[in-house]
């Protein structure tokens, strides 16, 4: 395929093959043709350090921060990808080491097929880092996981590594993710306490307000502290619905409520917010002039012309102030509606009534629980997930994590013995949670193996975190996961023939016959 970029890494991908022009993310030529670079130039950092004992963690943070900044909708301020990649020059320079990039063209390798098998590894790989890049924002990493970066990396660029080795490594990212996935949990639950069901209210106050986007808690809980006495509400977006549900976090009455919906809907949602708003990881959409004189980044976020917050020094906190003092110049939010919205179902929680809802199981009150995870995007087959829970018997469960639920977690789906239907567990890595809920009530019910437990699983993908967490689940043994809207354009017909043939992998189909047959148990 000819073009002066390719991308195919997201759900998005033209028409599900590949961007080759721009990306409808937002992503220019330059801009994907220099995280391609950026990514090349970690390669070679991870050629240099792979067996190398005596180097300090600050490289493989180093890596990690950087293809944190290459995940769908992150960074498009080539000036941040230049500097990321002399950054990654320099840990050579550092490193005394003479290793070259690789041909930073994704289309160099030429067989479809090992070109896929590369990409998938560094899909997950990029997915593992973005979990792990918020757990490293609370202090928390794992040199397993270190290790397994550089390995994986460095395997995606050497030309003579086999498919089969790289299936290996697609398997071991797997539970990587999962251990990646675990390590935020702990750094978030020791940090800010585990999760409580909770109400969060969408209503908006008569304040000014602020509105951060993303999935990192520690910019949230510096932008609250900061906040705390300034007569302005915070507002969270997206997937940072869940900050409402900790406990360290809730404590601020000025933690007004969530607004809008999934990421994809920024743009109205932005305009009508009338504050500042502040996007502190993916995803961010390319920026509208409704809003742009009031729309910050953070973190590896980067949009040209945007100003940007930068990092935290040693033992400070990142410096919101122009944020604020804008915020106390605008009109509070515009009202976009009034529901409340219930989470904090994460395993603490639902593991704690974990044999009362084992006995609901067996008197037949829950027939079954489908666990809807992963992202939502624009792509109009994703009413499939709306329409999909609205065929569900009443007598199911949904498990949910990540921000497909935004296709369905304003429906009023009632409850079951005083237990909602909807158990929303989180953010897109609190997937981990569910598997830690179903591995409970396996115990629980006292059934030997996961095919034949009253659960099934649809996947929402999106992008690289839902790839990380779609590993995780196959290694962790689940089986006949629904994947839609679409296979990715980056999985090969020999790839698709493994995890039909191996794993069960099947993709949508209509809500109503996915309905009968996960009711089925197929
Ligand atoms: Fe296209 Fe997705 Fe890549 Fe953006 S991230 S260029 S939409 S494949």
């Amino acid at each position: 395929m000819e073009g002066s970029m390719f991308c195919y890494q997201c759900q998005e991908a033209s028409g599900n093959k590949g961007c080759t022009v721009s990306g409808r993310c937002g992503e220019t030529t330059e801009t994907a043709n220099l995280q391609d670079r950026l990514v090349a130039e970690l390669k070679a950092v991870a050629l240099t350090l792979e067996g190398r004992t005596n180097v300090t963690r600050e490289f493989s943070r180093f890596i990690v921060r950087a293809m944190s900044a290459t995940l769908t909708d992150t960074n498009f301020n080539p000036d941040r990808i230049y500097a990321l990649i002399d950054e990654a020059k320099r840990a050579l320079k550092t490193l005394d080491s003479d290793v070259q990039a690789p041909d930073p063209s994704i289309l160099s390798v030429k067989d479809p097929e090992e070109r896929s098998y590369r990409e998938i590894l560094v899909y997950g790989v990029k997915g593992v880092c973005a979990f792990t890049f918020h757990a490293l924002a609370l202090g928390y990493e794992d040199n397993a996981i270190y290790n397994f970066i550089i390995k994986a990396l460095s395997a995606a660029a050497k030309p003579e590594t086999t498919l089969e080795r790289l299936a290996l490594l697609i398997v071991e990212c797997g539970r990587i993710a999962s251990i990646a996935m675990a390590l935020l949990d702990e750094a978030n639950t020791e940090t800010y306490g585990s999760p409580t069901m909770t109400q969060i209210p969408c209503e908006v106050g008569s304040r000014p307000g602020i509105l951060m986007s993303g999935q990192d808690l520690k910019d949230l809980e510096e932008l609250l502290i900061q906040t705390e006495h300034a007569g302005i509400d915070v507002y969270t977006h997206g997937e940072l619905l869940s900050a409402h549900t900790y406990p360290a976090l809730r404590k601020f009455a000025h933690l007004r409520g969530n607004y809008g919906g999934s990421w994809w809907t920024q743009p109205q949602d932005f305009a009508s917010f009338n504050g500042p708003i502040v996007v502190n990881s993916n995803c961010i959409t390319p920026v509208q002039d409704a809003y742009r004189g009031r729309i910050f980044t953070t973190g590896m976020v980067g949009c040209k012309g945007v100003p940007h917050i930068t990092h935290r020094h040693i033992g400070m906190q990142k410096d919101f102030s122009a944020v604020i003092e804008l915020a106390r110049t605008l009109p509070p939010p515009a009202p976009l509606d009034n529901a409340v919205l219930t989470a904090g179902f994460g395993h603490h929680q639902v593991c704690s009534v974990i044999s009362q809802i084992a006995r609901y199981v067996e008197s037949g009150s829950i027939r079954r629980f489908i666990v809807i995870a992963g992202s939502d995007g624009r792509d109009p087959r994703r009413e499939y997930y709306t329409g999909l829970v609205k065929a569900l018997p009443a007598d199911t469960v949904i498990l949910t994590a990540g921000c497909a639920k935004y296709r369905f977690n304003k429906l009023d789906l009632g409850k079951i013995n005083g237990i909602p239907r909807i158990l929303d567990a989180g953010q897109s890595g609190d997937a981990y949670s569910i598997v830690r809920i179903v591995l409970e009530l396996q115990n629980a019910l006292g059934i030997r193996t996961l095919e034949k437990l009253p659960v099934s699983f649809v996947l929402s993908w999106y992008e690289q975190r839902d790839l990380a967490v779609f590993l995780s689940l196959l290694t962790l043994g689940f089986k006949n996961i629904r994947l839609g809207p679409a296979f990715p354009a980056f999985f090969a017909p020999s790839v698709v023939e493994v995890l039909t043939r191996d794993y069960g992998v099947k993709p949508i189909d209509t809500p109503e016959a996915d309905a009968e047959a996960m009711m089925a148990g197929n």
